[in-house]
């Protein structure tokens, strides 16, 4: 087993079947009345959290618990980092107090990978900048082998603000080493141009959603990062909403057993409408639930797993 996760590229195909196949078995755990298993009983997990975070770090915190392990949060708000202390100085602290992991999420792209140098325990990348979020990826993975019965041959879309997307760039790291073909689409301003190549190569781009519609097998759609933009990407929100908005008519033109994906927070009737969103074909939900199993899959198998 690796002893970081810090990016989709990270695991090759058996490592990433590893860790869907042992989420699948932490997924019975979390259906029991009791919830615990005393998997990482006096292992330490710290969640340092230098962005504002909802899902992510719920998630890490009830799969670290669900394993019996000692988890600390720790909030850059109201911490010492608002004083101006550096990653490295905190590092040292997080040394100092014995932490078996620790789960990152920094607003500077590659902060993991620096943490990853100064911890003796693990590093969890739980989303940095705009480069990457690797558990996103396991569990959006993991939802559509539960969907659809396989991730070989899927043919998934990945719509909407790519530029900005740590979501969009694990994704397609990951769904290539598990043979699904990716297609990126969106404005040509926000889907980088070298990208698709640069990540994988067989990784398709296409600036026109209705033409991708009827062979999806899956639709991702991403969050407009209004908060990583100026306004000038698009002309406006509701041209925006108008050519990569997916809403009921669009859903419609989707093959039958096609799902509807997206990470969360949405803008509702921005890049999904509610209609599609609270549909029976959006995973959404689904994906948060299948977000704790999948993190203790990775904590499980990172720290207490098969090779310590
Ligand atoms: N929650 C995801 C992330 O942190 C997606 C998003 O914010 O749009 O990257």
């Amino acid at each position: 087993m690796i002893r970081h996760l810090l990016s989709g590229a990270d695991l090759d195909a058996d490592t990433a079947t590893q860790i869907l196949d042992t989420a699948a078995e932490m997924a019975a755990v979390s259906g029991r009345e009791v919830k615990k298993l005393p998997a990482l009983r006096g292992r330490t997990v710290v969640n340092l959290f230098y962005e504002d975070s909802t899902r992510t770090r719920i998630s890490f915190e009830a799969a670290a618990k669900r394993l019996s392990a000692d988890v600390i949060n720790f909030s850059a708000k109201g911490s010492s980092v608002a004083k101006g202390e550096s990653l490295k100085d905190t590092a040292l602290t997080l040394q100092a107090m014995g932490a078996d992991a620790v789960v990152v999420r920094h607003p500077a792209s590659g902060a993991p990978h620096r943490l990853a140098d100064w911890v003796d325990g693990s590093v969890v990348n739980a989303g940095d900048g705009t480069h990457e979020h690797p558990t996103q990826a396991l569990l959006d993975a993991y939802t559509m082998r539960s969907r659809l019965g396989r991730l070989a041959g899927l043919s998934v879309a990945v719509v909407g603000d790519v530029l900005h997307s740590r979501v969009a760039r694990s994704n397609v790291l990951l769904l290539s080493t598990l043979g699904a073909k990716v297609t990126l689409v969106g404005p040509p301003t926000l889907i980088p141009l070298d990208i698709a190549a640069a990540l994988a190569p067989g990784t398709d781009v296409c600036y026109d959603l209705d033409a991708v519609l009827p062979s999806a097998d899956v639709v991702m759609m991403l969050r407009v990062q209004r908060e990583r933009m100026g306004d000038s990407y698009f002309p406006s929100a509701r041209e925006y909403a108008r050519r990569y908005g997916l809403d009921g008519s669009r859903m419609a033109r989707l093959p039958e057993h096609a799902i509807v994906m997206h990470p969360g927070p949405m803008n509702r009737g921005m890049e999904i409408t509610p209609e599609v969103a609270d549909s029976p074909r959006s995973t959404i939900v689904e994906q948060v639930a299948n977000g704790v199993s999948v993190r203790m899959a990775v904590l499980y198998l990172l720290l207490g797993g098969n090779n310590r």
